[in-house]
């Protein structure tokens, strides 16, 4: 079976308010979106459930963070359960700025990734070198070791609810998107090592996604690759061209 096509908005800390919030969502409402394409937007943790209640339904709401416990004294923390409860299917995981801001470590992603799943949420997990680690030649190495601990907790069948995002550090937020040569040969040896380390059905099955500055721009040209299935959008998720990436594939 082909992979679904698969789009997230990353919104991180943004909007700023309400009004704002509101004018996102009223653009996707009005859209003429690919139906063939899995939709997802992830706003802050604030605008959760209102954003959940605004959307149109075929758009699918994510938190952007969640963690290991049910429930407790764990002040500032959202857990799986509360984000299921609450109707939310969807949590990204590892993103780099919790990685690096927050000192996520990946086998405490992996962990979070573990709980999310067996809570019934589908993770959209993120992966990426930095700068310096491709320039040393590093970047299937660093991928492969924030894989490896998500590798070990996870079932084959858990595959089919985990979205992987590679998102190389240096070109998040940057303005400086990687080639569709540099995402397809990272994409590449992302389902090479799944095709080693879990079987080979998860490895064709898995989508592959790209983050770090897609724009309507850059995205035709890199949803042409065999491995690109689709994008994890940030700063151009707040904005009407966030449309054109979804149809990227039309
Ligand atoms: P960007 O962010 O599109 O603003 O580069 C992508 C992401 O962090 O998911």
């Amino acid at each position: 079976m082909p992979r679904q096509f698969f789009v997230g908005g990353n919104f991180k800390l943004n909007p700023a308010t309400r009004v704002a919030k509101q004018n996102l969502i009223n653009i996707l409402n009005k859209a003429d979106i690919d139906s063939n394409v899995e939709v997802v937007i992830a706003p802050p943790a604030i605008y959760l459930i209102p954003v959940l209640e605004a959307v149109r339904k075929d758009i699918k709401v994510s938190a952007q963070n969640s963690y290991i416990k049910k429930s407790g004294a764990f002040t500032g923390e959202i857990s799986p359960a509360q984000l299921v409860d609450a109707g939310i299917p969807y949590v990204i995981l590892g993103h780099s700025e919790r990685r690096t801001l927050f000192h996520e470590t990946s086998d405490l992603v992996a962990e979070k990734t573990r709980v999310a799943l067996d809570e019934g949420l589908s993770v959209i997990l993120c992966v990426g070198e930095t700068l310096a680690e491709r320039e040393a030649n590093k970047t299937a190495q660093v991928v492969q070791d924030q894989l490896k601990p998500v590798v070990a907790l996870l079932k084959p069948e858990d595959w089919k609810k985990v979205v992987i995002a590679y998102e190389p550090v240096w070109a998040i937020g940057t303005g400086k998107v990687a080639t569709s040569a540099q995402a397809q040969e990272a994409h590449a040896d992302i389902r090479a090592y799944l095709k080693q380390a879990v079987t080979p059905e998860v490895a064709e099955s898995t989508r592959i996604i790209y983050g770090g500055s897609v724009t309507a721009a850059n995205s035709k040209e890199l949803a042409t690759q065999p491995d690109v299935d689709g994008f994890l959008v940030g700063g151009a998720s707040l904005k009407p061209e966030f449309v054109d990436i979804i149809n990227s594939t039309r």
